[in-house]
């Protein structure tokens, strides 16, 4: 069975090393590892429009992001090149294909990443919010539900901002307690206004949380909601920086989480795709994102045995679903 991952070379290219460990070395493993074992049939992403981009962020700070003449950075770790506009608009094109080929649940392989970009400011290596435009996008012209199940350790904030007064955008989000790492919100009470309240999840887990927290946070919550929501397309924003090996987030989970997650949740729509977010091991990004490009086609593999939460972290996990709960059950039903 040949499987579809939209990929352009041109990812390649944005090379913020020494600056962060966002290095084009990620995409290139991730992208062999899946060809060296699976038929792998690359479609390339669309170009989409600079108007496009004006869906979501500012024109000042397009500008800012377009005319570089050589490095400058939006912050220490998010450094901008002559390139840069170009290819992160380009991996805003690949997601808009993935929700246009997404009957085939298609895997997004592109770099930078979008979730930390807001309106008028690019952060935590990303520029441009690939999800964001592209959904803003789609929705210009067609009306759609969209949910957003994101599970990279860190909060998308970015994503969280575009969508936070939208109904008709569900963003849902998996992360380490933003108190103990960045970009420091995120917290429960966090769920949308005016109309969108209820409609902007995070689920904060506490550091060093595991399989069973996952387990629990995804059957307790994330379930229940997509299947009141009833999403046309979900999308999966997978961050293998939730692994126990990854070296910037303190989060424990198994390659063999990953595969439960993708599989239970690309049960509830029909129209599901993946985007490769963070993950800086360079041995279990690859097998993160095979993993869940197959858990999607519905084939589960086993890779490792699944790990245990130690018992106190279980704990301040049951309390955190406590509290998402209360918050959320005037919305939903829980
Ligand atoms: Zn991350």
């Amino acid at each position: 069975m040949a499987f579809k991952a939209i990929f352009s070379p041109k990812f390649l290219e944005h090379d913020p090393s020494p600056y962060n460990p966002e290095v084009p070395e990620r995409l290139r493993k991730t992208l062999s590892y899946l060809k060296e074992r699976e038929d792998i049939e690359i479609v390339k992403p669309e170009n989409i429009k600079d108007s496009d981009i004006l869906l979501v962020h500012s024109s000042e700070y397009i500008k800012n992001l377009k005319f570089v003449r050589s490095v400058e950075f939006l912050s220490p770790d998010t450094p901008v090149f002559e390139n840069t506009y170009d290819i992160a608009k380009l991996a805003c094109g690949a997601v808009y294909t993935a929700i246009r080929i997404a009957k085939e649940r298609p895997l997004v392989l592109s770099r930078p990443p979008g979730h930390h970009a807001g309106k008028d400011y690019g952060s935590g290596f990303c520029y441009l919010n690939d999800v964001g435009v592209a959904i803003t996008k789609y929705l210009q012209d067609k009306n759609a539900r969209f949910a957003i199940v994101d599970y990279d350790a860190h909060y998308g904030q970015g994503t969280a901002e575009i969508f936070y007064e939208n109904t008709n955008v569900l963003y849902i989000s998996l992360h380490q307690d933003p108190a103990t790492l960045y970009p420091g919100v995120g917290f429960v009470n966090e769920i949308g206004k005016g109309e969108g309240r209820g409609f902007n999840i995070p689920i904060p887990l506490p550091p060093y949380a595991s399989d069973n927290s996952y387990d629990k946070a995804v059957e307790e919550i994330v379930m229940p909601i997509l299947s009141e929501f009833k999403p046309d397309y979900l999308i999966l924003y997978v961050g293998a920086d939730a692994h126990a090996r990854d070296p910037l987030a303190n989060l424990m989970l198994s390659i063999t989480c990953y595969v439960k997650i993708a599989n239970k949740l690309s049960k509830l729509c029909k129209k599901v795709f993946a985007v490769m977010a963070g993950g800086y091991d360079l041995e279990v990004l690859p097998k993160v994102m095979h993993a869940t490009l197959l858990a999607m086609n519905d084939i589960e593999i086993a890779y490792d045995k699944p790990f245990s939460d130690e018992k106190r972290v279980l704990k301040r996990t049951e309390k955190v679903l406590a509290e998402c709960r209360e918050t959320l059950e005037e919305f939903w039903s829980l």
